[in-house]
């Protein structure tokens, strides 16, 4: 049987032209080695798998080289180069300091050093993941590092620069390693493929190498396994299935589903979604990268921080063309928004559910703010103060949010979450309003209240949670219904027209409100939903329900206009009328 060798190693690079993603960096080392510019020590920082330990070992090669190349690189040749690449020579010492970091792993390094090479002119000390050196191993090595022998050179590798102590970095010549770019690690697995007869779709490689972030080595070893996995062909469906990997489509449609006000589409495909196994964060994650990815779509300037392969290019082109700047903007805060609370949020998944909503609303508010700018019939509200209570589920249990199971998306929505909701509409609209600095802070109630509806009906369909069910008396019923009118600052119509009509108990948790005209009629059934919401809130009573009747004629009513009032008086006394029309009174 072959001695299968996996691809990490075969393809492992033996140049420094063949390092794939670091040329910036190779190009300094083959300098330095060229002008005969040697430090003692050199320490290589960078995240896992993108060629820290290959360059330490090609440099260690390079400069034992007795025969070099014009351009810097080794001959390959040599005595000492085949040593090397036949890994039997004793110039390169590689120390793994994470399972080797006590002082006496470090003492036997330095026992070491003092012996000069019989090959060659250099002996390389690698230690990698020098981090985890303890720390009187590292006292023990500072030592070495200050006064090294003539032959001796250092090469000091770490994924974490931060935990290196100011000593030894004040004493290393520092190179700083980048992750490699989407489309090296894609330029490179192409090669494989070709050298081991793999069929790859190039979206396929793409989401390797996305999923590898950066690191070649990780790269590998995943198209390996797909390709294992393939029988020697690598799909973008294999990848997908093989890997986890949440596939670009749905990022799409969902941002299809927010720009056509969708919320129902929207939160039926994150439960696809969960229900795939994915985990929360890692959708979160993935959608705000997706609003990033169709923002730099925007400008041809900042095309080339897009890396996906050609093939999907153009839709990402085609969708960011649907989508207003300012829209990317917010969804891009949102989303990230959500992502950073995500850790810290009791309930993730109403946390995610309620940050597709405020995206949904968007598109929305931007639609709504348009048919205000038309319509004449306006009436201003103030914003509900915020609740500050936060979000849970009334079982107050930690949740393990991929486990969740379908059902559950729609019974964490409590009424207090289509409350915040609620708010929640109102607050973006007040806060577009302010944004375009229209001098009338108005918004058009029907609209919210209809968009509103929307989404509680989408939310509400399973809601099996226990409701708030607070008995409550008429007294109680008046002073919430006030405190509803103290908020209303701008519409003084409305306001009088509920001070005057004030609800009357008709049965446990229904109330009635009789108005004396149409418009005043008009006016409270425009805003009932948020009505409720707050008698909701304040009598902690899910199930009150208001109904609003316009008086019938003759039934004894509160007076509410001064014509009302006048009338009401020359009822009792008919001189008024007499005293009024005489002297051409005005009402007002
Ligand atoms: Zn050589």
């Amino acid at each position: 049987m072959e001695n299968y060798l996996v691809s990490a190693r075969k393809y492992r690079p033996d140049t420094f032209q063949s390092v794939v993603g670091q040329s910036a960096l190779t190009t300094t080392l083959k300098n330095a080695i060229k002008n005969k510019q040697l430090a003692h020590a050199y320490l290589f920082c960078g995240p896992r798998g993108v060629g820290k330990t290959t360059c330490a070992r090609i440099f260690a090669k390079t400069i034992n080289c007795s025969n070099p190349k014009e351009d810097g690189e080794a001959c390959n040749e040599c005595e000492s180069c085949q040593s090397f690449n036949e890994q039997r020579s004793l110039n390169i010492f590689e120390l793994d300091a994470a399972s080797n970091n006590s002082v006496d792993d470090i003492r036997s390094l330095v026992d070491q050093v003092r012996i000069p090479p019989q090959l060659g002119h250099y002996k390389v000390y690698i230690i990698d993941e020098v981090h985890m050196l303890s720390a009187s191993a590292f006292n023990a090595f500072l030592k070495t590092l200050e006064e090294p022998p003539r032959h001796a050179i250092f090469i000091l590798a770490t994924t974490e620069k931060h935990k290196i102590i100011p000593t030894i970095l004040s004493r290393c010549q520092i190179y700083d390693f980048n992750r490699i770019s989407v489309n090296d690690i894609v330029g490179q697995l192409q090669l494989v493929a070709k050298s081991e007869r793999v069929e790859a779709e190039e979206e396929a490689l793409n989401i390797i190498a996305m999923k590898a972030d950066g690191g070649m080595r990780d790269a590998l070893s995943i198209f390996d396994q797909v390709s294992s996995f393939g029988n020697g062909t690598i799909t973008y469906q294999n990848v997908i299935d093989n890997l986890n990997v949440l596939d670009y489509d749905y990022y799409f449609k969902l941002t299809d589903a927010f720009l056509s006000v969708d919320l129902s589409k929207a939160l039926l495909l994150f439960n696809d979604i969960l229900n795939n196994g994915f985990e929360g964060q890692h959708f979160i994650t993935g959608l705000s990268t997706h609003f990033r990815d169709l923002l730099v779509c925007k400008d041809p300037d900042t095309l080339t921080l897009l890396e996906v392969g050609a093939g999907i290019r153009a839709r990402y082109q085609e969708q960011a063309a649907q989508c207003p700047l300012e829209f990317l903007f917010t969804a891009i805060k949102i989303s990230n928004d959500c992502d950073l609370n995500y850790k810290e949020s009791r309930n993730k998944r109403l946390l995610i559910e309620l940050t597709l909503i405020r995206i949904t609303q968007l598109s929305d508010s931007k639609k709504k703010i348009h048919e205000l700018i038309s319509d004449e019939e306006q009436i201003s509200i103030q914003p509900l103060p915020t609740l500050s209570t936060p979000v849970t589920q009334p079982t107050g249990q930690p949740q393990p949010d991929a486990s969740l199971q379908a059902e559950h998306i729609q019974s964490t929505f409590s009424s207090t979450a289509a409350t915040i909701l609620h708010k929640e509409v109102i607050a973006s609209e007040v806060k577009k309003e302010n944004i375009a600095s229209r001098s009338i802070k108005t918004i058009k109630t029907s609209s919210i209240r209809k968009q509103t509806e929307k989404a509680e009906a989408s939310i509400h369909r399973q809601d099996e949670e226990p409701v708030l069910n607070k008995s409550f008396n008429v007294e109680d019923l008046r002073r919430s219904w006030n405190s509803f009118t103290d908020i209303i600052k701008n519409d003084i119509h409305l306001k009088n027209a509920m001070k005057a009509c004030q609800p009357v108990l008709q049965s446990e948790n229904q109330f009635e409100v009789v108005v004396q005209n149409p418009v005043q009629e008009i006016k409270l059934k425009e805003i009932t939903f948020k009505i409720e919401s707050h008698l909701h809130r304040e009598l902690q009573n899910n199930n009150v329900k208001m109904h609003i009747r316009l008086t019938e004629s003759g039934e004894n009513v509160r007076p509410f206009t001064a014509r009302d009032r006048m009338e009401a008086m020359v009822k009792k006394n008919p001189n008024l009328d007499l005293l009024y029309r005489t002297f051409g009174l005005d009402l007002n």
